[in-house]
């Protein structure tokens, strides 16, 4: 069976996109740390990250960095922070953090509640920060 983030990327489930190309697509997380918190995939579906092929591995990673220089853009933050768990979706993905502080990439702590139109606002603010590089 697809995974959900397959199933995303087919148009199946709903998602707010930030950047997409051929083999790479890239979405607000739906339980975010932070406002911008987004999740960058291989359309490829894959469980474990490090199971890729060496060429979708490194694409990966370059897009994931083309989209974290756009969230940085979109969202004031200090850095964009990086985590890698798949603790619960078995389809490769890397998460691209905004942080203020270290604390602010602590899974364990509340998921911030954002509206379907502040989700849209920062989906968008990030997608033209993505199209203009
Ligand atoms: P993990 O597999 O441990 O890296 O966690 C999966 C992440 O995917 C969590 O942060 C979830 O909030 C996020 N997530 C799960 N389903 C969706 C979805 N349909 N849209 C956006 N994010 C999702």
């Amino acid at each position: 069976m697809a995974s959900i983030f397959s199933r995303i990327v087919a148009g199946e489930i709903p998602s707010w996109k930030v950047a997409e190309d051929e083999r790479y697509y890239a979405f607000l997380d739906i339980n975010p740390l932070a406002e911008g918190h987004t999740l960058v995939i291989p359309k490829k579906e894959v469980d474990y990250i490090f199971d890729l092929d060496a060429e979708t591995y490194a694409g990966l990673w370059q897009f994931a960095g083309r989209v974290a220089k756009a969230v940085r853009e979109a969202v004031p933050c200090k850095r964009v922070g990086v985590a890698v768990l798949g603790m619960e979706v078995p389809h490769a993905h890397i998460h691209l953090v905004p942080l203020q502080s270290e604390a602010d990439l602590d899974f364990r702590k509340e998921k911030k509640q954002l509206s379907p139109e502040r989700f849209a606002e920062i989906a968008a603010a990030i997608a033209a920060a993505f199209n203009k590089q």
